[in-house]
Parts: structure tokens; sequence; C-alpha cells
């Protein structure tokens, strides 16, 4: 057999059934400090957690499921949960190899910890990581029904160590769809007491992010130039909100030809440039202007494109923006232009559905206050802080940005303490995998 992380997530799932294993684990063992692996023919992918030195960080659990459906594995990674159960939505994508799949997981839950962290949310931080197979046709509203139930009785059988939300590839039907299943989830429609669509607040996110860089400058919004990369559900509302603090111009494109149609339409009384660009095209995101904010996908600031960025700030919605979390980070800083890391700016998502079983109310307070520029942990505040120190230590926006997420992650929820680990440990100890 070929080397268990090499394999396909189908081979893999077919050696799984071969063996007759449906549910396997990988739990860190403080006493033991080693990742521990539910099955001794997983060794092998313990023993990699253990010595991988770029994506493993000390998770407290990762926990997958082969679907008895569909041949899918259902993921749930889970990062830390000092401060609450650990939080974040559930992606839907392909892999190639059973290591992209964990390490996809594995950076993602680390992410959302210090993105809750630096909300000051008492969330942890998690992921769910759901592998499509490619001969089910992921479109088809039955398949997806049974899929997401099926999902949904996953989590439940995780005792509330992970709490699932929506995340690219899954919709909010699909939501709906987990919520029948199990209580640990956000994200769900509003027609069942949901919090719904969470891009306009991440619009005003980014806006906050904005004006907190430029405050740091001396400068207003006013009469700059914002170039705008994607027009989806974000990027339309950000052209909104930065018209109506008028912007000088905003210069903005998107792959589609509807989309860019749509943008010129509804923004004509606006001083508005598009363009339509190839997927692959990132040549505007060296177009002169004040502030550059990539709202489409990941890894769109690299090697290639950072050398002939001409903004003073790099500011947007787009999970990821760096192709590469250190190296890039560091020509950004080199540069001397302000970025502000998308985990921080792009809050909004999570905490527009953080509070949801709590009920909401019109203009929430517990929303509205990440908006504000005084509370402590708004998006405003937390920026200038990351600013002040990147400029007072030399060092990168991002890398400050993680010490202190780090340093918050820590912190022990005031009512349940780290009560994720003793979930996961009685998993572990009631045979969760049987
Ligand atoms: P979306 O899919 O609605 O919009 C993305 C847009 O980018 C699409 O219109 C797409 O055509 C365009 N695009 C793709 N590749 C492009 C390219 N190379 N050049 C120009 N345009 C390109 O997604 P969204 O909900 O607007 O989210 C945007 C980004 O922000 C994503 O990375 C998402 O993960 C992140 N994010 C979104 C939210 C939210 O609340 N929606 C919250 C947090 C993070």
């Amino acid at each position: 057999m070929e080397p268990i992380l090499s394999l396909s997530p189908q081979d893999f799932i077919t050696y799984l059934r071969n063996e007759n294993i449906q549910r396997i684990y990988f739990v860190y063992d403080e006493d033991a400090e080693a990742v521990k692996a539910s099955h001794v023919q997983l060794q092998a992918i313990a023993d990699f957690l253990n010595n991988d030195k770029r994506d493993f960080k000390f998770h407290e659990g990762v926990f997958i499921q082969v679907s008895s459906e569909f041949d899918t594995l259902f993921g749930a990674f889970i990062h830390r949960t000092n401060r609450g159960q650990a939080a974040g939505g559930l992606r839907y994508w392909s892999y190639d190899t059973v290591e992209d799949y964990l390490r996809d997981g594995l950076r993602l839950a680390m992410g959302m910890t210090h993105k809750n962290a630096l909300a000051g949310l008492w969330w942890g931080g998690g992921k769910g990581v759901m592998t499509h197979n490619p001969d089910v046709y992921k479109l088809d509203p039955v398949v997806r029904e049974i899929l997401y139930k099926e999902y949904g009785e996953f989590i439940t059988s995780l005792r509330g160590c992970y709490v699932t939300a929506e995340d690219v590839g899954t919709s909010v039907s699909d939501m709906a769809n987990i919520f029948s299943r199990t209580r640990f989830t956000t994200c769900i429609p509003r027609e069942l007491g949901g919090s719904g669509n969470p891009s306009v607040p991440t619009a005003r996110g980014v806006v906050a992010g904005m004006e907190a860089a430029l405050e740091f400058l001396g400068e207003k919004i006013k009469d700059k130039t914002i170039a705008l990369q994607g027009m989806g559900n974000v990027g339309m509302s950000l052209i909104k909100f930065l018209s109506e603090k008028d912007v000088k111009k905003i210069i903005a494109w998107d792959i589609y030809p509807d989309i860019v149609e749509r943008a010129r339409k509804e923004f004509k009384d606006f001083n508005l440039e598009t363009h339509l660009v190839k997927r692959n095209d990132n040549s505007l995101m060296s177009i002169e202007c004040d502030i550059l904010s990539p709202n489409a996908t990941g890894a769109t600031l690299n090697s290639r494109t950072i050398p002939s960025v001409k903004a003073r700030i790099i500011c947007g919605a787009a999970n990821n923006q760096l192709e590469d979390p250190v190296d890039d980070d560091a020509a950004i800083n080199k540069k001397g232009i302000l970025y502000i890391p998308d985990f921080l700016t792009n809050r909004m998502g999570i905490v527009n559905c953080a509070d949801e079983s709590a009920g909401y109310v019109t203009n929430d307070p517990l929303i509205e206050r990440h908006l504000s520029k005084d509370w402590e942990y708004s998006i405003h505040q937390m920026t200038l802080k990351v600013l002040a120190e990147s400029h007072k230590s030399g060092r990168s926006t991002g890398s400050v940005a993680v010490e202190l997420a780090e340093k918050l992650s820590f912190e022990n929820h005031p009512i349940f303490g780290h009560r994720g680990k003793l979930i996961i440990s009685s998993l572990v100890r009631d045979g969760w995998e049987k």
C-alpha cells in the first residue's frame, strides 16, 4: 500500500472500510506529550502530526468519520478550546491526498482560534472539513440533504466540543439540514431563528479596519482611492458603504461579466471604475491606490504580486490572503505597507452568528461593539493596537496579531473553563471510535 498520507481521500476511505473502521481520532495527550491515534493501524498519521512543524500546533483533537451513505470524510478539527467550544465553519472541498486534507483542516482550525480570540469571543477555534467524492453530483439537493443531515449527526456525537457554521462549499440550506440533526451549529437560516447572511456585517468590519489604519496614519477615508478585488457578496456591500463615505474613487474587478455589469448599473452615479479580468489575472493588484482590498479568493498576495503593490494599506475580507503567511507578511512589512490581517478584519461573519442561540435584537449591541471605536476588542482598537506594536517593534502586523491572539486564546472561559478538553477526554474514554 502507498504510504497512508499520500492516499487520495477515496482510497483512504476504501482502506478504512477494508479495516472495518468508520470512526478515527487523533488526540493530543498532554501527559505523553504526543498525539495518540484511535487505531494502531493509523500510527503513521499520529507520527506525521507529532513531527510536523508547519500546521500541527498542539491541536486538541481531530475526529473523522466515514459517511455511511457516500464515500466522504466528515472531519472536525479542534485546535484550542480554552475560550470555549471550538467554533468555525464547515468546508466542503476536494483534496488530492489525506495529507492535504489534514493540513487544510489543521491550518483553518488554528486560524479560527486566532480570529475568535482577537474578537474577544468566548469561543475556541475549530473547523469542519468534508471531502467531496468526485463520483457524487454535489449540487443534487437530495444528496446534499442526506450528506448534511449525516454530518449533523456526526457533530452531535462529538458532544459539543465543536460547533459548526457555514463556510466555502456549504450553503444556508445545508445549515438547515445540519440543524435538523444537532444543536451544535450556528449560521442557521433566519426562518429557523438564525442570524442569516453575514456578508453585510463583514463588509462593515472591513471598512472599520480601513478607517483604523487611516487613523493610524492621521488620515480620513474621505477622498481616498480604493481598489477592490472581487465584487461578490462582501465586495458589493463594500462598494456601497465606501461610496457613502465619500471616497474619491473605487476601482473594482471581478471574473464574471454579469457581476461587473451589475455593479456598473447599481453604482452608475458614483465614481466606480470596473474591470472584467481572467481568473488568474492579478495584475490589477498593482494599480495606483491608497487601499488595496482583497475580497475574492485566498493567496492573491504572494511573491509575484507583492513587489508591485502600490497601495499604502491592504485591508480586505478574503480568508488567507497571504500565500505564505510568514514570508509574504514580512515582504509586505518590508515595503512599509500597512497590512491589516484578514483574521482581524473579516471577523464579522463569526461575530454575526456567535450569539445566535442567545436571541438577537435590532442593532444588537453585542455585534455593534465590534464595529465601534472604543470597545477594547473592537476591530478599530485591535487594528490600532497591532499597528502600534508593529511600528514600535518593526515586526510584521501578521506576526504581532498572531502573538496577541495566541495569548488571548489561552484565557479560560469565565463560566465553563477549559471544558472542550474535558469533552474530548470523555469521548476517548467512552470509546467514541467504536
Ligand atoms: P463571493 O463568492 O460572494 O465573492 C467572491 C467574488 O470574487 C466573486 O464575485 C468571484 O467572481 C470573485 N473572484 C474570484 N476570483 C477572482 C479574481 N481572481 N479576481 C477578481 N475577482 C475574483 O464571496 P464573499 O462572501 O463575498 O467572500 C469574499 C471573501 O471573503 C472570501 O474569501 C470569503 O471566504 C471571505 N469571507 C467572507 C465572509 C462573509 O461574510 N461572506 C466572512 C469572512 C470571510
